[in-house]
């Protein structure tokens, strides 16, 4: 295989031809056992690299956040996901638990994820920040320049097809902008982890903290239509029940 090819995608690909001719799931034993052997060995890889960051997350004290914590939130999730959902940083129950999502975002968040067809475990969940904010007060500049290498090397080694930003801090933090959530979202953008690495597509929506604060019509369908174009790009179907 050439250097540089990325075995996990190459696998998928397998699997979707498979699915497509034979109209169902088609069991890890249909792919060249080889690749297969790699690929497995990639998700171990890529599993060990992320318990790695956990500990180091848990032991970081880079900014004052560490110390005031109760307990650190480096994110959790499949090691091989082909989607990466970012939120901001770990609120009041996620500080609590050592979880992120947990609350009453992440309780809708894990609705957005089930309506997509999915469930919490396909997925990869994590911050920009590994800490929560007191008073869950915005991430401050120096916080989030300490922090991001974590979730850069996150990223790096899930490799997902698609990074899902939750709210502006996420959104613009990734891309590097100023510009308000409401621009950014609606468009496909590219996350680049390196000048030798095919870039990452991003998808940026509202933070499902923000929607809960703001159940409106249009505030949901414009989450689900961000929903609509992940899963576009995954090359998944959308459920019928999430269609209108
Ligand atoms: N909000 C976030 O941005 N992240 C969490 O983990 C929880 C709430």
């Amino acid at each position: 295989m050439e250097e540089g090819t990325n075995v996990n995608k190459v696998v998928r690909q397998h699997i979707e031809m498979d699915n497509f001719f034979t109209g169902g799931f088609a069991p890890k034993g249909h792919i060249a056992g080889a690749e297969q052997a790699r690929a497995q060995e990639m998700v171990e890889e890529s599993k060990a690299g992320l318990e790695k960051i956990a500990a180091e997350v848990g032991q970081c004290r880079k900014c004052e956040l560490g110390s005031q914590r109760t307990n650190a939130v480096p994110g959790e999730g499949n090691p091989n996901a082909r989607i990466f959902f970012i939120g901001e940083g770990p609120g009041a129950d996620e500080d609590a638990q050592g979880r992120p999502f947990v609350g009453r975002a992440g309780q809708l968040l894990d609705k957005i994820i089930v309506a997509m067809g999915l469930k919490r475990q396909d997925v990869f969940i994590g911050n920009i920040l590994k800490c929560r904010p007191p008073g869950n007060r915005d991430p401050k500049p120096d916080e989030i320049i300490n922090c991001l290498p974590y979730l850069q090397s996150q990223i790096e080694l899930i490799n997902p097809d698609v990074i899902v930003a939750l709210g502006a801090h996420a959104a613009r933090t990734l891309l590097d902008t100023n510009k308000p959530i409401g621009q950014l979202r609606g468009k496909i953008h590219e996350y680049h982890t390196g000048i030798d690495r095919p870039p990452i597509k991003l998808i940026a929506t509202y933070h499902p903290a923000y929607l809960l604060r703001s159940y409106s019509p249009d505030n949901r369908r414009k989450v689900w239509d961000d929903m609509k174009v992940v899963l576009g790009e995954l090359g998944l179907p959308v459920p019928e029940r999430g269609k209108k």
